[in-house]
């Protein structure tokens, strides 16, 4: 006999864990399903995001910038360190304890929401009535049954073709994470964020990082002066970035890898790494849910085939975050979990692609919401643009942080913010004002009219938008 609920959820990352979170808010009787583990065979819910995504990738990237600040920057504030080294066996025990904490948190929420968790790999097992059977195969194998399904499994790193991952030397996002030593020469494939994140953690700590990129611009997805800016800045810090390369082969040795490959003059080169980062994208991970079996429809990328509201083609069945269409983010994922709880609960929710907030944690961070310049133009949309460096702000001189700036974007006609891009100290936290500011229809002389605190960064981002009515007061 089927344990009935009233929704379930398979897979517990972000998108998964938030969903059956506000499923249960609203009152529904709510299940969630997920297969990893941890050490110990414990369940370890969060997904990729949690485990192996984003915040394993941020503890060791504090890590890594205490390192450069007590190696490089601590002596311009007077403060002399003798005798700095790294212990990366400690690093990483730590990186594993925030996961640790962080994947209990989860059991914790989900407890508090009287939400029953099934560790184990949730799949279709065919119709139960008007709804759906799951059938969960773990220490103690389960069906669940439910007029409605969310599915939120996530995704899986893509590796070269030709070169599987191996966690010793071609590495994927988990490898990356778990190096036991500071590789000498590291490979990285990919200057996406997961590329240059990666890249910027281990050259901190001391290895020489070559970043190799096919595409023939430097993060074409953020705004060119931004990009141009990150691509100055990485330079000086030395990470070694090549694009419009293209991998002609990787051979795994036994403790290097060979990479041939061809650069943007299209001369043939050969580089040796002590470790390969492989970070070309990722994949949907649709795999042991039995969606042939149910007629579960994909489409041509392999992503659950969804409508605007994460609708799938068999009713009742909804999918979201990683999985389906759109940014692979963690914030889009939950988003799109609290939509979907709320429309089986009758409401209207939208979730708006054009105001999710996108972040590079590099240093400097690098974010962004809505369009960027070269977008506007494409699209012929007359604006203006206001930009504010940090050297002319006077707490990010006083932190001795003041690469960057903050640009705003606004339509000539009507003023109204149209995009927000930072590079520069604290721009994950920066760009949030940006993300309000479209949210709620703002212009340009909304947020330049807006007490900020001084001294703060932020002043940057209402100069910026004094900027876009050429009256800054401090430039
Ligand atoms: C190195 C790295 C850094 C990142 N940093 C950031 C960042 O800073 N900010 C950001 O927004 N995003 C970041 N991301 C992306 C982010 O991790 C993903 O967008 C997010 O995790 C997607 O959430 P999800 O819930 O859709 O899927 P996932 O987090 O992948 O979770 C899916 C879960 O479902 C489980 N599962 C799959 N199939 C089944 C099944 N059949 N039965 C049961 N369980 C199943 C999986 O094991 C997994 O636990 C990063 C990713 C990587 C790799």
């Amino acid at each position: 006999m089927a344990d009935q609920f009233d929704v379930v959820v398979i897979g517990g990352g972000p998108g998964g864990y938030i969903a059956a979170i506000r499923a249960a808010q609203l009152g529904f009787r709510t299940a969630c399903i997920d297969d990893w583990t941890r050490d110990g065979g414990k369940p370890a819910p969060g997904g990729t995001c949690t485990n192996v995504g984003c915040i394993p990738s941020k503890a060791l990237l504090q890590s890594s910038e205490h390192f450069e600040h007590a190696g490089h920057g601590f002596a311009q504030h007077g403060i002399d360190v003798k005798g700095l080294s790294i212990d990366v066996e400690r690093m990483i025990a730590r990186k594993d304890k925030v996961v640790a904490q962080s994947n209990d948190g989860i059991l914790w929420l989900l407890k508090k929401n009287k939400i029953p968790f099934f560790h184990g790999r949730g799949s279709f097992a065919g119709k139960a009535g008007d709804g759906w059977a799951i059938k969960v195969d773990g220490a103690a194998p389960v069906e669940l049954a439910a007029p409605s399904v969310i599915v939120a499994t996530g995704s899986v790193p893509r590796a070269l073709p030709g070169a599987p991952f191996d966690g010793k030397l071609v590495l994927d996002n988990a490898g990356a994470l778990a190096l036991p030593a500071v590789p000498k020469r590291l490979g990285v494939v990919g200057a996406g964020v997961i590329g240059l994140e990666m890249g910027s953690v281990w050259r901190r700590l001391g290895a020489e990082v070559t970043v190799l990129e096919a595409l023939p611009v430097f993060l074409g997805a953020a705004d060119e002066a931004v990009a141009k800016e990150a691509q100055k800045a990485f330079a000086k810090q030395g990470l070694a970035i090549h694009t419009g390369a293209k991998i002609a082969s990787v051979k795994a040795g036994k403790a290097d890898v060979t990479v041939e490959w061809t650069d943007a003059q299209g001369a043939a080169q050969t580089s040796v790494f002590d470790r390969l980062i492989v970070s070309i994208g990722r994949v949907p991970n649709t795999a042991g849910l039995n969606a042939e079996a149910v007629g579960l429809e994909l489409d041509e990328r392999g992503c659950v085939a969804v409508d605007d509201d994460c609708r799938t083609n068999l009713p009742g069945v909804w999918a979201i975050g990683d999985v389906v269409r759109g940014p692979m983010l963690a914030h889009k994922a939950e988003e799109e979990g609290v939509a979907v709880a709320e429309r089986l609960a009758g409401q209207h929710p939208h979730v708006d692609f054009n105001t999710i907030p996108w972040v590079i944690y590099t240093s400097p961070e690098i974010a962004w919401v809505g369009k960027t310049e070269q977008q506007l133009k494409g699209e012929g949309v007359a604006y203006r643009a206001g930009s504010f460096p940090f050297s002319a702000n006077g707490r990010a001189r006083a932190m001795g942080e003041a690469t960057g700036f903050v640009k705003i974007l606004a339509d000539a006609e009507t003023d109204r913010v149209l995009g927000m891009h930072a590079i520069g100290p604290m721009a994950s936290e920066l760009v949030a004002e940006g993300v309000m500011a479209m949210e709620f229809g703002a212009s340009s002389e909304d947020i330049a009219r807006i007490c900020h605190a001084h001294p703060t960064l932020s002043e940057a981002t209402k100069e910026a938008a004094l900027a876009v009515a050429k009256r800054t007061l401090n430039l």
